[in-house]
């Protein structure tokens, strides 16, 4: 596979004579306090947004819009002008998490400082380190050689921190002028110790929950224990059904769309750096655990779950009440891997509970919510373009990781237009997201528009 052979000199002198310039806008960037789930901060929200806008009319984007969706706008903006080269459609966020505990930050969130080679602010990394970069490497791109190697689709949401509500909607409503070869999904950043990632699968989401029903209240265990089901006791007795001793789960089919890892995808999770031992003690557990046959990582990442995230029923105050509880509940979810359909994982789940549960009771299981998991291949040819990218600019391959964490809207960008997704972002693992002192490696952020900008080159040089 070819590639763009001689670094890029004009671009590179543009990037060093701009730089404190560049760095400037992006600091303007981090100072509009872009909270989208506080609704004080709706009017910041939009503030970011149209300054993003007007950031993308300075590059030389095109069709430049402030997209409304029912709640924080949505930033679209494009340059169609590569005739035959691959179409990239990008996505970033330009809102951001709360602050608090402010008392914990060393400076105001919204109060850009730069110390040792470190932008921190609210934001700095999650996500407007990525977006910045995105808009920078179009800029330079732009000026340099009054061209892009694609075409390029931004869109710049502004509810990622905030549930992500009308991107969906959004999407499938601007279906056509989506239109594209791939999708950057640029809302990650590098693996332990910085080293230079390609984030090639997130894990979905089925969240249900259990409701067991006994006598139609709380009654005396002396007068009536012995005689009729206890509601507390039936759960438990579905909740130890649920998985074998070996960790695997036992509702039946659960496993039947499990895309199995492959020999690449297992040697990719062998070949990153992982300190079991310092994991184990951070979270002061005695061992670890697990589906049988599979490596911490790959359990994290690359297997399915199924785990009880609250149970309450009964008598919960200081003492003792002697009572059989009318009641008795569980919230359960499932992280899912590529293919599985939450939908139906919840039905078989449903089907396994009626099933199992013992006689005396009602069981009813309510689904509570869904995301569908998403995969890319390591051998697709826009990751292995992202990875010549990262390699040149980085000076090392990347490792691949798979994220034990969900993004749902990814999967809507595979399902709904189609797109092969690359999860490709810069920002440094240990960069306190979503945390007071929120950081930016500076070092990152300039090497990150090289390798965007190089991305778009091999792209456009693999032709897909
Ligand atoms: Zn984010």
């Amino acid at each position: 596979m070819t590639g763009p052979s001689t670094p890029d000199a004009a671009l590179e002198s543009y990037l060093v004579s701009t730089q404190e310039r560049r760095l400037g806008r992006y600091l303007d960037f981090l100072r509009i306090p872009s909270i989208s789930t506080l609704p004080e901060h709706a009017a910041d929200c939009r503030a970011a947004a149209e300054w993003l806008a007007a950031a993308l009319e300075i590059a030389g984007l095109e069709h430049v819009e402030v997209s409304e969706t029912g709640g924080h706008p949505i930033v679209y903006a494009d340059w169609l002008r590569a005739e035959g080269a691959p179409t990239v459609v990008a996505y970033g966020h330009y809102d951001v998490q709360p602050v608090d505990p402010l008392d914990e930050w060393t400076a105001p969130p919204f109060e850009p400082t730069v110390v040792d080679g470190r932008v921190r602010a609210r934001g700095a990394s999650d996500d407007k380190g990525n977006v910045a970069i995105l808009l920078q490497a179009a800029e330079a791109l732009l000026a340099t050689r009054s061209a892009l190697p694609v075409n390029l689709r931004f869109v710049f949401e502004g509810e990622e921190e905030s549930s992500s509500e009308h991107l969906e909607p959004w999407l499938v409503a601007n279906r056509e002028r989506l239109a594209g070869d791939v999708a950057i999904v640029s809302d990650v950043g590098f693996f332990d110790g910085n080293v230079p990632a390609i984030t090639v699968g997130l894990r979905g989401m089925m969240y249900a929950q259990i409701d067991v029903a006994g006598p139609f209240q709380d009654v005396h265990s002396g007068q009536y224990g012995g005689t009729i089901a206890n509601p507390a006791d039936a759960l438990a007795t579905i909740i130890a059904a649920l998985k074998g001793p070996d960790g695997r789960i036992l509702v039946p089919a659960f496993y039947d769309d499990v895309v199995a890892l492959a020999d690449e995808d297992r040697a990719a999770f062998a070949a990153l750096e992982f300190d079991e031992e310092a994991y184990r003690s951070s979270l002061g557990v005695p061992t670890l655990v697990g589906e049988v046959g599979f490596t911490t990582l790959e359990r994290r990442g690359g297997r399915p779950t199924l785990d009880v995230n609250g149970i309450w029923g009964g008598f919960q105050g200081v003492g003792a009440k002697t009572i059989i509880p009318g009641r008795a509940h569980a919230k359960v979810s499932c992280r899912l891997v590529a293919d599985q359909d939450p939908q139906r994982i919840f039905d078989g789940l449903k089907a396994y509970i009626a099933q199992v549960a013992p006689p005396g009771v009602t069981v009813e299981v309510s689904l509570l919510g869904t995301g569908d998991p998403s995969r890319t291949a390591i051998d697709h040819p826009a990751t292995q373009a992202a990875a010549r990218a990262l390699e040149a600019i980085f000076g090392r391959p990347p490792v691949y990781i798979r994220e034990g964490g969900s993004i749902p809207f990814v999967a809507t960008f595979e399902g709904t237009l189609g797109l092969p997704v690359v999860l490709l972002g810069f920002v440094p693992p240990d960069g306190n997201f979503h945390a007071p002192n929120e950081w930016m490696d500076l070092d990152n952020f300039e090497r990150g528009i090289r390798a965007m900008a190089r991305y778009w080159d091999e792209l456009a040089a693999a032709g897909a």
